[in-house]
């Protein structure tokens, strides 16, 4: 169903959601401007013109799973990818330390909003990846300390205390960003979460490259260097090695389960909006602690 992607309510065309997105164009209303921006065009279209945008952009030509990736890509990575994506290829103490004072936000939300998924589908293959998810990122798995603790275990490398990181609070872009996830398990459906959730590990897939992605997550020299502390590697090794089965699996089984793909692409990209302003709260937070972190 044609759809808008700001107010999400359904029409019978795409033509009446280009009416009805042009109404708050002329009014400069700022969701809808900022919408179209992002993601269609910063020039203004006709009727016609945004119609046929629109249906374009919201057409599945190969899957669901394949379209929030292709989006992901567009989004992040590419002709002009998110600064901290930029910064990551030769991060300084600083940039790591803006991720792990944000980032243990980040996962502790995480965790939590998974288990709304865990409590509402009646899946077990949904539950079952779930729980596996939870507990890498969490607890840890055969002897092997979760993602949470090797984050925090980066940040003892860089000379912060766990005390100190533990006891750091978000910043509000960090807040409002998980603001906006608990919105979305809180007011959607399960399998709405779970694709605004996990399509957000895409971010450390390296598969991503061989669909246009112009640079990876972080430059792999990093994981040689001499540079930088094990902790950091570790932590960043974790990551590059697990989120290509993560996000892959996830958006399978959220194709297996989607009944209704426009809400699904909808909240996705509402997903994307929260992860770019979060992935400048860690720039922000790094810039806080050392000059020479820019964004
Ligand atoms: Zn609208």
């Amino acid at each position: 169903m044609p759809i808008c992607p700001v107010c999400e309510i359904t029409y019978d065309s795409w033509d009446q959601v280009s009416d009805h997105m042009l109404k708050f164009v002329e009014k400069s209303e700022a969701k809808h401007v900022m919408w179209l921006n992002h993601n269609i065009s910063i020039k203004s279209l006709n009727q016609k013109e945004l119609s046929e945008k629109l249906e374009e952009f919201f057409s599945l030509n190969e899957s669901l799973a394949m379209w929030i990736r292709r989006r992901f890509i567009e989004r992040f990575y590419g002709t002009e990818p998110h600064p901290f994506m930029v910064a990551m290829q030769n991060p300084t103490k600083g940039v790591l330390l803006g991720y792990v004072l944000e980032h243990q936000h980040f996962l502790r939300n995480w965790v939590r909003i998974l288990s709304t998924i865990i409590y509402r589908s009646e899946y077990d293959d949904v539950v079952r990846y779930e729980l596996e998810n939870m507990t890498t990122e969490f607890l840890g798995f055969e002897g092997k300390p979760s993602h949470y603790e090797l984050l925090i275990r980066m940040g003892e490398s860089l000379g912060l205390k766990r005390a100190e990181i533990l006891s750091t609070p978000p910043l509000p872009a960090t807040l409002s960003a998980i603001k906006t996830w608990k919105n979305i398990a809180e007011t959607k459906g399960w399998v709405e979460t779970m694709a605004a959730m996990h399509s957000l590990e895409l971010v450390s897939d390296r598969s991503l490259i061989k669909d246009g992605a112009t640079i990876p997550y972080f430059s792999p020299k990093i994981l040689e260097s001499n540079e930088y502390p094990d902790a950091v590697k570790n932590f960043l090794r974790e990551g590059y090695e697990a989120d290509l089965y993560h996000a892959g699996e996830a958006l399978r089984l959220v194709e297996k389960y989607a009944k209704n793909p426009e809400i699904i692409q909808v909240i996705v990209l509402k997903s994307f909006d929260a992860f770019a302003k979060y992935l400048l709260s860690r720039l922000e937070r790094g810039m806080m602690l050392d000059p020479l972190v820019k964004a």
